[in-house]
């Protein structure tokens, strides 16, 4: 089989691999049929890390995909030859402490797709997953589902740590998949009045055509004094969606006293720093997000239902034979890409 594999800073190439095997009886193998190309594999593309984990070249990365079962193991039971589905990235153990405190997701032992050190990831012809990590599609949804159903899954779970009512004035800074993810749950959940600053044009225009409440651009006005004309008492809760510094900045200004700061964006850099005055007189509380906590399916079956569309995060589509000019394109957020889809 053809596999994608990191061979440096900006380089990713195909090479040839055996198929993996079945090891275990609870294993699947999976054909991919497709896969999103993440922000954070474009943070191992360009940086060859992100904070603490390292790549160890060469590696595969990808962990949106969905895919067709090839084989299953002798004690599978739920899937068959034939199924699609989509593929939950993140292996608990199922018996640490976190695990059974209900949060598989910063499980001790937690093996992630495409995570450096953990786990090789999907953008290759086949993989091998155990069977609790295949999630059937519905007959009649899209396999894209099954790939976009990861970052949306991330916003479903940032939008219930945040404990919103619906009559929330909020604020989504950076419009990137993960800031979108965020807007659609939250429009789910009924909240109307969402302001959106993204710098590329192409994001800031699909934010106001999808019902952002205001949509700006930080290098074209002073979003602060803009938002707080139209909303003076200010934004009960702000989603940081791009990992930048001034992004966060601007957060904890647009908050109102008592105000929530939602952190969902990977930074590049090691700390983030923000005024303990300013946080502190407006005692504001800081939720940090870790990927998802038992969101996948309910996503998957609001994308089913049509609640929600995954496809307008989709911009481009690459053969996988092209896999590094899709890396490039989001790399360099070039041709205003969201989400470039490589198909198998
Ligand atoms: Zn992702
Ligand atoms: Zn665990």
């Amino acid at each position: 089989m053809r596999k994608s594999v990191l061979k440096g800073i900006n380089k990713i190439e195909i090479i040839e691999a055996p198929i993996p095997e079945i090891r275990n009886e609870n294993d699947v193998l999976i054909r991919m049929a497709v896969v999103g190309v993440c922000g954070s594999d474009i943070h191992y593309y360009k940086t060859g890390r992100i904070g603490s984990q390292v790549v160890q070249y060469p590696f595969t990365v990808g962990h949106e995909g969905a895919g067709i079962v090839e084989a299953v193991g002798k004690a599978v039971t739920s899937v068959k030859p034939g199924d699609r589905i989509a593929v939950e990235p993140s292996v608990a153990c199922g018996h640490c402490d976190q695990c059974k405190a209900g949060r598989p997701h910063t499980c001790r032992n937690n093996l992630f797709l495409g995570c450096p050190g953990q786990i090789e990831g999907n953008l290759a012809e086949y993989i091998v997953m155990p069977e609790r990590q295949c999630v059937l599609l519905e007959p009649h949804q899209s396999i894209d589902d099954g790939a976009t159903s990861e970052p949306l899954s991330i916003g479903l779970y940032a939008v219930k740590q945040a404990q919103l009512t619906g009559n929330e004035a909020m604020g989504i800074i950076g419009f990137g998949p993960i800031g979108m993810s965020v807007f659609q749950m939250a429009r789910w959940k009924g909240i109307d009045k969402i302001f959106v600053s993204e710098k590329i044009p192409q994001r800031k225009k699909v934010a106001a055509r999808n019902g952002a409440f205001w949509a700006g651009n930080p290098l074209q006005s002073d979003i602060v004094e803009t938002i707080s004309a139209i909303e003076p008492l200010l934004l009960d809760v702000v989603f940081e969606c791009c990992g930048q510094q001034d992004a966060l900045d601007t957060a904890i200004e647009l908050l109102k006293p008592g105000g929530k700061l939602v952190v969902v964006g990977i930074p590049e850099f090691d700390r983030w720093s923000f005024s303990a005055d300013l946080v502190r007189r407006k005692e504001i509380t800081i939720v940090n997000i870790r990927r998802q906590n038992h969101c996948t399916e309910e996503t998957l079956k609001m994308l089913a239902d049509g609640k929600i569309d995954g496809s307008i995060m989709i911009t481009h589509r690459f053969p996988f034979h092209k896999v590094n000019e899709a890396f490039d394109l989001v790399a360099n957020y070039r041709n205003g890409v969201m989400k470039a889809m490589i198909d198998f």
